[in-house]
């Protein structure tokens, strides 16, 4: 039995749907409820074009390239500007406000592993490539974050740094907060060495064993404060569902890109 398989069922489990335009998985929920919202996970693309990839940072990434899918991406998002940084595994999140406002085109800032924001027309992303894209919004303050979580970035307390950041920017409860972890390795395809459950503090197994990273993090969040129900997981795993997103457990160097914003 894998340690975690049998509380899956705790957590809701949402299969996002492909927005055709920007080839983006859209979590359906959120779409119908927060018309001002603009989030998604993009894929790798339509078959016969190259791979959307929007590695900026990576071996494998030819950043100019690139640079021109994150160009296309915000266009079609309509966003006045995006903001990324390359990403460290670490916790810390950045804020923007209205002294951020005059971001335009990409903004590549600090390197950092989280985003908040509640100004309009502002898009937040991070990539990844089988780590979990966190999703936060604030439905009542109208704030947002996006965060990169692999494993090292949980242990480090990047869902509690994200949650706080929310809390103390922007004077959010997280009884409000609705949190979504998004397209990522799943809890059967993602087998990691006993120091991996040790670093998470989750109980020890004595080999390597598949960990449910998505449920590991959501039962941070609700430890928060934050709301059972407010919490969904993805259906999508980057490696056993026909999804299209890339992974690098099979050795793929691209990376998608989970984003958020408030639509200007
Ligand atoms: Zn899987």
């Amino acid at each position: 039995m894998y340690p975690h398989s049998k509380r899956m069922d705790s957590f809701r489990i949402v299969t996002e749907f492909t927005e055709p335009e920007i080839s983006a998985l859209v979590h359906p929920d959120w779409f119908e409820a927060f018309p001002w919202l603009s989030q998604g996970t993009t894929t790798r693309g339509l078959a016969g074009d190259s791979p959307f990839d929007l590695g900026l940072f990576g071996e494998t990434s030819r950043p100019q390239e690139a640079r021109g899918r994150w160009s296309s991406l915000q266009q079609r998002l309509g966003a006045r500007g995006v903001v990324h940084s390359q990403q460290v595994h670490g916790a810390d999140v950045c804020e923007y406000d209205e002294h951020s406002s005059g971001i335009s085109g990409l903004d590549l800032v600090d390197p950092c592993d989280g985003h908040v924001t509640s100004i309009p027309g502002l898009l937040l992303a991070v990539t990844a490539a089988d780590c979990v894209p966190v999703f936060v919004i604030d439905p009542e303050r109208r704030a947002v974050a996006v965060l990169h979580a692999g494993w090292r970035g949980a242990a480090a307390g990047v869902i509690e740094s994200g949650v706080k950041t929310m809390v103390s920017s922007f004077a959010s409860r997280a009884e409000d907060l609705r949190l979504h972890m998004g397209p990522a390795i799943c809890g059967t395809c993602y087998e990691v060495g006993p120091e991996v459950f040790a670093a998470l503090r989750e109980p020890v197994p004595d080999r390597p064993m598949p960990i449910d990273l998505r449920h590991v993090l959501s039962e941070r969040a609700v430890r928060l404060g934050v709301s059972r129900d407010a919490v969904t997981i993805s259906a999508h795993c980057t490696v056993c569902t026909q999804s299209s997103l890339f992974s690098h457990r099979k050795g793929q160097g691209e990376r998608h890109v989970g984003y958020i914003g408030i639509r200007g």
